[in-house]
């Protein structure tokens, strides 16, 4: 390949290695709480692999593991315990949640305090206000990513395909305080390619496999690819893989440094939530934010 491989591994592992020191800096270990609702496969899988990496970075974590049937109003009950429980530092719910729950309904009941995915009123009203708080998780993983790179990432274009609460909007957002000019483009966006050919980072965050082509991206330009999409691949021993949004093989002879999937922003995602659950320790003892962890 032409461009530089993003390791997203390499760089999540780095981060993972600085939360566990500002854990062992603590004088007790934080604990993450994990609200699981339903037994979706693929969230099983996440759920399991963010507890053994919090535990492996020093952290405790507790599980509250419900079945699907479970009514709203006792949904939003176990979430209120935890947020009520000094014991625990950060909240993660999994989504997606059952059709019958109310995702709203219950993500308010997370004390923003503990908020460790970002997705609080509060949250996100203090990312729009330029305030300290906790920042959503995936985003936070690109723009980390995009300054191992790039360096500092001032007047750069980036252009964010996908606007998304989750990732699009906050990703917008994070780049922006990072002083870069920020393209937000989406399904009713004209002229995409043209638009992605200006950018010197960009962020395919839509869920479509293989949507963005060599000629959608700029000579040289860092790209993060976002998308997690599983395709059938008659060659794999499963019968399918994952691929990103970017249509990989085509784009890294022309991008000057790419994410891969998986590899690229997945691991990011999952050592910023602990990067975010030792922040909201470190606060909640009213210490300031430790060396190392700052973006
Ligand atoms: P989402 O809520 O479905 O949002 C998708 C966005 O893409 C929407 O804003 C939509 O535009 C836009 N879009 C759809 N088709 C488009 C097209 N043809 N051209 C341009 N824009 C288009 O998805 P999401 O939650 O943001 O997730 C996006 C992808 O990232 C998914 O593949 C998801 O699995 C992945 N993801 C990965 C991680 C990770 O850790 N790596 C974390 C979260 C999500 P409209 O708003 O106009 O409909």
């Amino acid at each position: 390949m032409n461009g530089t491989l993003i390791d997203g591994k390499q760089v999540a592992a780095r981060l993972r290695d600085r939360v566990a020191k500002s854990v062992a800096a603590l004088p007790s270990a934080p604990t993450l709480a994990v609200v699981l609702i339903g037994d979706d496969p693929a969230s099983q899988v996440y759920v399991g692999s963010k507890i053994r990496f919090t535990r492996e970075t020093g952290m405790r974590s507790i599980e509250r593991r419900l079945p699907a049937r479970t009514s709203q109003p006792d949904v939003v009950e176990t979430v209120r315990a935890l947020s009520a429980d000094p014991d625990v530092d950060g909240i993660l719910v999994q989504l997606p949640l059952p059709a019958h729950i109310d995702s709203a309904a219950v993500i308010a009941a997370i004390d923003p305090a503990k908020d460790v995915d970002g997705l609080t009123q509060a949250s996100a009203g203090r990312l729009m206000l330029g305030q300290p708080g906790l920042r959503p998780c995936t985003p936070t993983g690109c723009v980390i990513l995009a300054k191992e790179t790039l360096g500092d990432l001032s007047g750069k274009h980036c252009v964010i395909i996908g606007r998304s609460i989750l990732v699009g909007k906050p990703a917008a957002l994070l780049f922006l305080e990072q002083n870069c000019t920020v393209s937000v483009a989406h399904s009713r966006t004209d002229n995409l390619p043209v638009i992605c050919r200006s950018a010197d980072i960009l962020v395919p965050a839509v869920g479509r496999p293989n949507l963005v082509k060599s000629d959608w991206i700029k000579a040289g330009a860092c790209v993060i690819d976002v998308g997690i999409n599983r395709i059938d691949d008659a060659s794999r021993k499963s019968g399918s893989r994952l691929v990103g949004d970017v249509d990989f093989e085509d784009a890294e002879a022309v991008a000057g440094a790419i994410t891969p999937v998986p590899g690229g922003v997945g691991p990011m995602t999952i050592a910023c939530l602990l990067r975010n659950t030792v922040l909201a320790a470190y606060a909640r003892r009213g210490l300031d934010v430790p060396d190392g962890l700052s973006i």
